[in-house]
């Protein structure tokens, strides 16, 4: 059993919230948001030094010019500060500029190749280390991740779930998978691990909603990007929410009970409740697929109901649920709603 720590508190019955901008764009910029951070009642600053974007020609952030603007707005506001780090460079820079922590971005934790290279180079030193999930939804490469900064020597870990890549046609950015994070939960009950409203959401007004749903469903805090003016942003503007709308995002959060590592009633509860989120997900792509077909029908002058499609489509659902041991009633009942609800959003497109 891994012996992890909290990474900067002791008194982990309270959410641990991090905040700040994606990326750090200028002195000015990043003291004004740490300011708004502070004053917002959040202890950790997040800033990206060294950005990994998915394209060439994106901003890659300033670099390590930008640590002496966290490091003001650590002595400043008296936030603990943390970065991102993908080399075993990024690490030393960091450290050398007073960095109380870092961050292994999720395109880093995919690799064990670069993970092992970090791990090698935090030997003997003690630092705070967050570990975002791999791109893809993959336990074993999350924790093979974590345990390589635990041997090292690392105790003061902590995990942060940000969504996994996607090709799904979802309301957000990456998919939140949850059963993942909380599958890490199982394995390493000691780890905190923080959810990512702004990645998983990749929009502003999602962010109150997808926290809410991490603190319901026993995640120890949530790291949430800030800028002081997020329309300007030179990365994931989209998705970054002023000073302001954390302060009020923050304030009305509910912290619900979140069960002991004993409270099996609760692990059970948690389950179900990720298990319906998948749920109502599928069954959102499910209509936008439909809709799609519904355009292809219109475009052809095809019938929306086509019988004999339906009825091959209810017969080989039941077979296969009888087989998973449900009964062909309820997997009637279930298909026969969704069907129609398919149909309803088709004739919605045959009116326009
Ligand atoms: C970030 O936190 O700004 C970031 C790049 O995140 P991720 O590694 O989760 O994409
Ligand atoms: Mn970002």
């Amino acid at each position: 059993m891994l012996d992890i720590k909290p990474i900067f508190t002791e008194n982990i019955s309270e959410p641990l919230y991090i905040a700040g901008p994606c990326s750090a764009e200028s002195r000015e910029q990043l003291l004004a948001t740490a300011r708004g951070v502070a004053a917002a009642g959040v202890r950790i600053l997040r800033a990206g030094v060294w950005k990994p974007r998915t394209k060439p020609g994106s901003f890659e952030g300033v670099g390590s010019e930008a640590l002496a603007w966290l490091h003001e707005a650590k002595v400043e506001y008296g936030l603990n500060v943390i970065t991102e780090v993908a080399t075993p460079e990024h690490l030393e820079q960091a450290l050398k500029a007073g960095m109380d922590g870092v961050w292994i971005g999720a395109r880093t934790t995919t690799n064990p190749f670069a993970m092992q290279q970090i791990a090698d180079a935090l030997k003997g030193v003690d630092t705070a280390v967050i570990v975002k999930n791999p791109v893809i939804p993959d336990v074993e490469l999350w924790v093979g991740a974590i345990e390589r900064i635990y041997n090292s020597g690392i105790r003061r870990i902590a995990a942060v779930h940000r969504g996994f890549g996607t090709h799904q046609t979802l309301p957000y950015r990456n998919a939140p998978h949850w059963s993942v994070p909380i599958e890490l939960h199982r394995r390493i009950p000691s780890l905190q691990i923080l959810s990512d409203p702004s990645h998983i959401g990749g929009r502003r007004e999602l962010i109150a909603q997808l926290s809410q749903q991490a603190l319901d469903l026993g995640f120890a805090g949530v790291m949430i990007e800030c800028h002081n003016c997020p329309d300007n942003a030179l990365s994931d503007a989209a998705q970054q929410i002023t000073p302001e709308m954390l302060g009020d995002i923050l304030r009305t959060l509910k912290l619900r009970r979140t069960p002991a590592a004993t409270d099996i009633l609760g692990e059970y509860r948690m389950h179900i409740d990720t298990i319906d989120s998948r749920i109502i997900e599928l069954l959102a792509e499910r209509m936008t697929v439909a809709r799609e077909i519904g355009e292809y029908k219109q475009q052809h002058g095809m019938a929306v109901v086509q019988h004999d499609r339906y009825n091959e489509l209810l017969e080989s659902a039941e077979a296969r649920a009888e087989f998973m041991g449900l009964s062909r009633d309820f997997i009637h009942e279930i298909f026969s709603a969704v069907h129609e609800e398919s149909v309803r959003q088709q004739l919605e497109i045959e009116k326009k």
